[in-house]
């Protein structure tokens, strides 16, 4: 069976990224997976488990502190040097911020075509893409070259399948033209005890209806209960009600959660193509003609200063 290369999103808080085990389970359908660990020394032991517990029937890894302190410019070469030599059937890297550089920066090097933003992969290499803010569906296919893809996080359910990866160490040397950008500090976002946005079953998210930052304490209760993630419109976020990282939206974060509770959040097209694919969407507004009541599953048409309290209450009787 053809290799499939999956190129490795994960962190150093959290290890592999949903995203990644979306991307290996994807790529059970094309062929047998192969993730590609771009990182600093040790990376790929840290993670080899639970990439074998997905698929990875092998794990090439690039690491040295050139390719972890050099952004994306060595990456991209590295990873185009490994598709000329295994020649795989599929490269699939992440839609995130660093995933779709790389990707764009391979498709030049190879004179590869490239799509983003997909969302399923036929065995022929037809992808299902989201486009215009979730408002439309197209189906595509890379005609040049092969199928060069970014996954959407998200739009897959993980399966594992249990594999034992083989680890190819690649030799690494980055060329002066690609230290063109440096990592000069790290700061991690504040880990704290929830769940990563991206990630959680359950979100609870703040709109401008929250009406302060301090108030924002009551949707980080209910996310407490519930052991989720908390999260924000935009709205919320430019009034400095709370901090960008947990924006949702078409310019913030996608997430598809088992459960996603909108709290005085109005439903725009912006913010809806962040969360409409969650499984259950709740929603609680007290317009009753706001449009998230399109989508949501369940919703309550009141004052979320009093119903919040009452929810909250009922669960920790339970
Ligand atoms: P509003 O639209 O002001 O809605 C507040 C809601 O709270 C209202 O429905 C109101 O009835 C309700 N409410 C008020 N008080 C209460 C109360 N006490 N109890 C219950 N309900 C109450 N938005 C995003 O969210 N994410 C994005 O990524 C994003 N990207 C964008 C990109 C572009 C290019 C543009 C142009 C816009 C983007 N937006 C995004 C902004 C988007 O268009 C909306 O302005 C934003 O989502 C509105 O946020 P909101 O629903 O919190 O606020």
């Amino acid at each position: 069976m053809s290799e499939v290369l999956v190129v490795v999103e994960a962190t150093r808080e959290f290890g592999v990224k949903k995203v990644t085990l979306e991307m290996l389970t994807l790529a059970r359908g094309l062929g047998t997976p192969s993730a590609v660990v771009l990182g600093g020394p040790g990376a790929a032991e840290a993670l080899s488990a639970k990439l074998g517990e997905y698929g990875a029937a092998k794990i090439y890894a690039a690491e040295s502190e050139e390719i972890d302190g050099y952004l994306v410019s060595p990456k991209a070469t590295v990873l185009a040097e490994l598709v000329r030599r295994v020649q795989p059937a599929a490269v699939l890297l992440a839609s995130a911020q660093e995933g779709k550089e790389i990707a764009a920066r391979l498709a030049v090097k190879l004179d590869n075509g490239i799509l983003t933003d997909v969302v399923a992969l036929d065995a022929d290499g037809t992808a299902t893409q989201i486009a215009f803010a979730g408002s439309t569906i197209v189906k595509s296919k890379v005609t040049r070259g092969l199928p060069l893809v970014t996954v959407r996080p998200n739009s897959v359910n993980p399966e594992p399948a249990a594999a034992t990866p083989a680890v190819e160490q690649l030799s690494v040397s980055v060329p002066a033209a690609d230290k063109l950008a440096k990592v000069v500090d790290r700061v991690a976002e504040q880990k704290g005890s929830r769940p990563e946005l991206t990630e959680a079953a359950v979100v609870v998210s703040g709109g401008r209806g929250v009406g302060n930052a301090d108030n924002f304490k009551l949707v980080e209760e209910l996310a407490d209960l519930l052991g989720g993630a908390v999260g924000a419109s935009r709205a919320a976020v430019d009034s400095g009600f709370y901090p960008h990282q947990f924006q949702v939206g078409q310019t913030g974060k996608t997430v598809s959660p088992q459960l996603y509770i909108a709290l005085g959040i109005s439903g725009a097209i912006q913010h809806r193509a962040g969360m409409q694919t969650s499984k259950t969407i709740v929603a609680v507004n007290k317009d009753g003609e706001a449009p998230i009541f399109e989508l949501a599953d369940f919703g309550v048409v009141g004052d979320l200063f009093k119903v919040v309290p009452q929810v909250a209450d009922e669960i920790r009787k339970r």
